[in-house]
């Protein structure tokens, strides 16, 4: 049986199972669902909740505006995500261009309106941004990390969000570009600190950790979102 309690303007799905004593925490469809044992009382979940509510609004914010999977008709009002924002998708017949209007509009100019060319058009955007934001988020981390790139790309790849070869040079995947900033920066900090440490042994991970202390919960996500992050 599911229960929903509002907790800070969010709604938490409670969700009683056969667990003994523990509590767990997932989220599902953008949702927190929270796991608890079968017969624990409603007013031992109410306190337990509003004592976890830093942790569980952190946990909220890193996941991003969620959009449910649709088919994408690359049509007027489609909802995509750019970083932690939501926009719409706005199109009007004109020469070649896309831009940001006002808070939350993505405006793509075509010559003739055809999904395969507003489609184009967006990951040429998604590119761009890509690429300005990810050496803005290198800039920042690089210090941290202690190593600077030869070289930042941009690419696209099916299956992986960065990479690092040795002559210094790291690559990025755009669709990076609709996860949460949060996640982003997780990838750029991986890839840095693979210019120190060309593995994933225990140095690299210290190093990740000393950066980034809650990494996990950005490699998270993308284990459980990642397949969202795509225009097909
Ligand atoms: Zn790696």
């Amino acid at each position: 049986m599911l229960e929903k309690v509002a907790m800070h303007g969010i709604v938490v799905i409670i969700k009683r199972t056969h667990r003994k004593a523990s509590v767990g925490f997932r989220m599902s469809l953008g949702q927190l669902v929270v796991l608890v044992p079968h017969k624990m009382p409603r007013s031992q979940i109410d306190r337990l909740l509003e004592s976890k509510s830093d942790w569980i609004l952190a946990k909220l914010a890193m996941q991003g505006p969620f959009i449910p999977p649709v088919q994408r008709r690359y049509e007027a009002g489609e909802r995509l995500v750019f970083l932690d924002q939501e926009l719409i998708l706005q199109i009007s017949l004109g020469s070649h261009s896309t831009k940001l209007k006002g808070a939350n509009e993505l405006s793509v100019s075509v010559p003739r309106v055809n999904p395969i060319w507003i489609r184009n058009a967006l990951v040429r955007w998604y590119k761009l941004q890509a690429q300005e934001h990810i050496e803005q988020r290198v800039s920042h981390f690089a210090p941290l990390v202690g190593a600077w790139p030869k070289k930042i790309d941009v690419k696209t790849y099916r299956a992986r969000w960065g990479s690092c070869n040795h002559r210094g040079e790291v690559q990025f995947n755009w669709k990076l570009m609709m996860a949460p900033r949060a996640v982003v920066d997780s990838v750029v900090v991986h890839e840095l600190c693979h210019l120190l440490h060309m593995h994933h042994g225990p140095e690299f991970w210290a190093q990740v950790k000393r950066v980034l202390p809650n990494y996990a919960d950005a490699k998270q996500w993308l284990k459980e979102e990642g397949h969202r992050l795509c225009l097909d």
